[in-house]
């Protein structure tokens, strides 16, 4: 990590799932990595593998529904690196459970999950940007789903027009929120050199889905790892899965 002209990256959520196989392959492309993570113990182990494996990647704790740990992360990035060219916000929950109504959904659940899913997004974006501004060409990719896709749960044809995936209104919702947040910001920059996008991964195998899926978890990462990637060229503020456009 001591080469300071490579690009760095910092994925929030990275010790498993989408969010590690990200930081993994951004590594391999030669990206400088910030593993975060809320657990000390899980990231260090989780950057620990991917060293092991020869990759440039340093664990970093960050709660994102922490506002002391994300200033503390900001703060520490700032003085070891002095800026960020990517941001992958990742970390996200689903606590929902499958099967209830969407109205029977306590609303405890819709504050757990708008606090990690849209309000951690928000304040990380928002503690790193003056990095991002420091950098010649920042990234900011947001891990969305095809559940905040309104267009698509009002499809009748579409898959998420079934009792199991209404019966996450509050992540989906959230979602449906972070694809605003994205288009607002990415308006706010639209004359600087950082590009803001949303992603849908893919239906994957993690933990998230208790296992289920369509993909294995490496091709679930190649979206966002693509947007975190895009060059001067690419676009902002847009919504997408494997490079075809997500409808809103
Ligand atoms: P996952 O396996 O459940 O992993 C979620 C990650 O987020 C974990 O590392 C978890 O850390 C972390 N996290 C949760 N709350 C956090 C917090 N407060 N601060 C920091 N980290 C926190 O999920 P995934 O399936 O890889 O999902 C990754 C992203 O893709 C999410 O944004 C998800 O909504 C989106 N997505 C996934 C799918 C899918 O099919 N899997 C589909 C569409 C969108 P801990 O280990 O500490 O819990």
């Amino acid at each position: 990590m001591s080469d300071q002209t490579s690009r760095l990256a910092l994925v929030t959520g990275a010790n498993r799932g989408i969010g590690y196989e990200t930081a993994r392959q951004l590594a391999a492309e030669g990206v400088r990595v910030l593993l975060a993570g809320r657990d000390r113990e899980a990231v260090a182990a989780a950057a620990g593998e991917l060293r092991g494996a020869g990759l440039a990647v340093r664990p970093l704790v960050l709660d994102v529904t922490d506002a002391d740990s994300i200033r503390e992360a900001a703060a520490e990035v700032e003085r070891t690196y002095g800026r960020l060219d990517i941001l992958v916000n990742n970390a996200a929950i689903r606590v929902e459970e499958y099967g209830r109504k969407p109205s029977q959904q306590p609303l405890a659940q819709w504050r757990e999950t708008f606090d990690t899913n849209l309000f951690g997004v928000v304040e990380v974006t928002r503690a790193f940007l003056p990095l991002l501004l420091r950098s010649p060409a920042g990234r900011v990719v947001n891990l969305s789903s095809l559940l905040g896709s309104i267009g698509t749960h009002g499809n009748p044809d579409s898959y998420a027009y079934s009792d199991m995936f209404k019966s996450l209104p509050a992540y989906s919702a959230s979602k449906s929120a972070v694809n605003s947040w994205t288009v607002h910001l990415a308006y706010e920059l639209r004359d600087t050199p950082v590009k803001v996008n949303a992603v849908h991964p893919g239906y994957t195998r993690t933990g998230m889905n208790d296992g289920e899926g369509e993909l294995e978890i490496p091709d679930g990462a190649r979206t966002g790892v693509a947007m975190a990637l895009l060059d001067d060229d690419g676009p902002t503020g847009t919504y997408t899965h494997r490079g075809e456009t997500v409808p809103w």
